[in-house]
């Protein structure tokens, strides 16, 4: 099957989010852990590669992301998206600009979009400006995030210090004129040389229209609501028969575990409302583990029955983390908790369980890894973003989601449940 559009995240909850608003079109999307070893046996129309690359250091990022690139090439991709996180999740050195700088080297096109707007999550973005509800980006939660604090709304300004190329923007006024306006200022700004062109967008009628007016560029960036209609266009364009190949379902075992990693303040209402429902749950805790090790929490899940669908969590408010992370350091706190999230859900695996919920973005990359999961089948959506996928784990076929921090509704694990169930 021909790839319409190659697509790279960077970072695995990422992916799935993108993976999963493509699939809304019912096309099959196939989605890759890490840069294959070898070329594919099989091709979906739209493959996405999801890297673990948003903290990764600048080089690493973009040495990652080429290899990305050159994989979906030589798979025959000619169009790519580069996808990041909604709320323009960068360290200050960058990452999100180096990397699309590279990309277009690689792909040697002189402009590029940048939207991350995603609406349906209440990510818009005005006057190059990101909002997260009705806060600007840098007054909203994300301020506290344990690893990317986003502490600048405008995007312009996040984005000009990661490039080596001017930035503009194409305001909303000029998106609410049409695809054809949209295609008329990005043609004015290339002639300036810029090459980097935030552009506006607070509802899915924007996208619509900068997708429109964006479908063949080389290279479109942006969160994954951007993407969302290009497989219609694709269809109408002709790219896509309509015979192309759907997306599989599976009926499995009902016994799961539930694995959060995230802090994020949805996450944190997410848990407390699950456990509140009555649902067993463990809390793990980084200064203790630095003490017991894992075999506290593994001697716990062994006893639990599976089908009860039990949490366990490091999920914790912003003081919490920020004390653990100052007795331990950022990175060995994150690691630690993300390694035994890891360890759980290989013995929940080993246990039985066959459904897998995972909540956070680099907690998902580790939980992947430990599953040595390199190919997941996308299939029904939980939440805006948050798609249910399938995958293989020793030979096992699992049921499995990664939800990024900030999504799903308040009962997220319970509609994540009842989802698999009623399908
Ligand atoms: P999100 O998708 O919300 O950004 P991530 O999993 O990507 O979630 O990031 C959360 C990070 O915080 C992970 O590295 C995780 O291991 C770490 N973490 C989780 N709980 C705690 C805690 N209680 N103290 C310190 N760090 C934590």
């Amino acid at each position: 099957m021909t790839i319409v559009l190659g697509c790279i995240a960077d970072d695995f909850t990422g992916a799935t989010d993108l993976a999963g608003l493509l699939a809304r079109s019912g096309v099959r999307v196939s989605l890759r852990i890490g840069v294959p070893e070898h070329p594919p046996s099989e091709t979906s129309p739209f493959e996405v590669i999801a890297l673990k690359s948003r903290t990764a250091p600048v080089k690493d990022a973009i040495a990652e992301t080429r290899a990305a690139l050159e994989w979906l090439r030589a798979a025959g991709a000619e169009r790519f998206f580069w996808k990041y996180c909604s709320t323009f999740d960068s360290t200050p050195e960058g990452n999100i600009g180096p990397v699309a700088e590279a990309l277009m080297h690689d792909l040697e096109t002189d402009q590029t979009i940048y939207c991350p707007a995603f609406p349906e999550n209440e990510r818009s973005i005005f006057m190059g400006n990101l909002f997260v509800g009705q806060q600007p980006l840098a007054e909203s939660p994300m301020k506290d995030h344990p690893l990317t604090p986003m502490t600048d709304s405008n995007l312009m300004r996040l984005l000009a210090p990661q490039v080596s190329k001017p930035v503009g923007l194409i305001d909303r006024l000029t998106v609410a004129r049409g695809a054809d306006a949209v295609k008329e200022s990005l043609a004015r700004h290339r002639t300036d040389g810029t090459a980097h062109m935030v552009i506006d967008a607070v509802a899915n009628t924007d996208l619509e229209i900068i997708a429109t007016a964006c479908r063949d560029m080389p290279l479109m960036t942006g969160g994954s609501a951007l993407a969302m209609p290009l497989p219609a266009l694709y269809l109408a364009d002709g790219l896509l028969a309509n015979d192309v190949p759907k997306q599989k379902t599976h009926l499995l075992a009902a016994e799961t575990i539930i694995l959060s990693g995230s802090c994020s303040a949805m996450t944190n209402v997410q848990v407390a409302e699950y456990i509140a429902s009555g649902a067993p749950s463990y809390q793990l805790d980084p200064m203790t583990l630095t003490q017991t090790g894992p075999e506290p929490i593994l001697a716990w899940l062994i006893e639990q029955d599976l089908s009860q669908a039990p949490l366990i969590y490091a999920t914790a408010d912003h003081a919490s983390v920020k004390a653990a992370q100052a007795k331990l350091g950022v990175g060995k706190a994150g690691t630690l908790i993300e390694q035994t999230l890891a360890a759980c859900a290989l013995a929940a695996r080993d246990a039985g369980a066959r459904r897998i919920i995972v909540a956070g973005g680099e907690t998902s990359g580790a939980v992947t890894k430990a599953l040595n999961v390199t190919q997941l089948d996308i299939s029904t959506e939980i939440a805006p973003g948050v798609p249910w996928t399938y995958c293989t784990s020793d030979g096992h076929t699992i049921a499995l989601t990664l939800k990024s921090g900030n999504f799903g509704a308040e009962t997220f694990f319970s509609d994540a449940k009842a989802k698999l169930d009623g399908s």
